[in-house]
């Protein structure tokens, strides 16, 4: 019986195994969950949903390219690793636009390139900004994640698509955790309040109160490293 088990372990082992790879093949980022979903004949997009879709795209690469940007500009560590979960961000949603048979917003650019002009114009004031000081750079991180907390709202308002709700949500809870972890950098680095400049005061509070959703947790804690040199002192 116990063999019997283990044996039908190892057939699931190896067909998720399988899947991650086929999936990895395709173009799609293992982790980020997407790969193990049945495969269904997919619905057709409302042109909303769509562009949402290639709007979004793009908006996580801008947050990955800014922050890719700024590590090497500043050599804070949060940006890093912020980066590393932004990339796959973008990829959870190429891997919709591809499934939904949608041009990729993306495809061809460069870093820094963006097919938007407001987001060109967006990133490019951004990195800007953020090569003034340290602390300008991490409230544009902070700045970035309030810009697509909102506009997650407002696409997953345009939607009742699983799929799509489904990596939106993802987006969101590691928006939530990245707003966290610049908010306790900036502490840590400045000993500054970070205010937040896009969000109500509200719904920003009930975000900074609110624990790391699953999945991100540690790279949230690890992201906030270095607050034990700053912490707590003041000029
Ligand atoms: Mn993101
Ligand atoms: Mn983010």
């Amino acid at each position: 019986m116990f063999k019997k088990l283990l044996a039908i372990g190892a057939i699931a082992l190896f067909t998720l195994t399988s899947t991650v790879f086929a999936a990895g093949a395709a173009g799609i980022t293992p982790g980020t969950g997407i790969a193990a979903q049945p495969t269904v004949a997919p619905a057709t997009l409302s042109p909303a949903e769509a562009a949402g879709l290639q709007f979004m795209r793009e908006e996580e690469k801008l947050a990955h390219d800014v922050y890719v940007t700024l590590y090497e500009k500043w050599d804070l560590a949060a940006f890093n690793s912020i980066a590393a979960s932004e990339q796959k961000h973008t990829d959870a949603v190429a891997y919709l636009l591809e499934r939904y048979d949608v041009s990729d917003s993306a495809a061809g650019n460069d870093l820094g390139e963006f097919t938007d002009p407001e987001l060109q114009a967006l990133y490019d004031n951004l990195v800007a900004q953020g090569s003034e000081s340290i602390a300008e750079a991490i409230k544009v991180g902070a700045a970035i994640e309030e810009i697509d907390i909102l506009d997650l709202q407002e696409r997953m308002a345009e939607t009742t698509n699983a799929d799509i709700l489904r990596v939106y949500k993802n987006l969101m809870a590691g928006s939530e955790n990245h707003l966290r972890a610049f908010v306790t950098n900036l502490k840590a680095q400045t000993g500054e309040v970070y205010a937040p400049q896009y969000m109500d005061q509200g719904a920003y509070d009930a975000i900074v109160a609110a624990a790391n959703g699953r999945g991100n947790s540690g790279r949230g804690s690890r992201a906030a490293g270095g607050f034990s040199r700053g912490g707590g002192r003041r000029p």
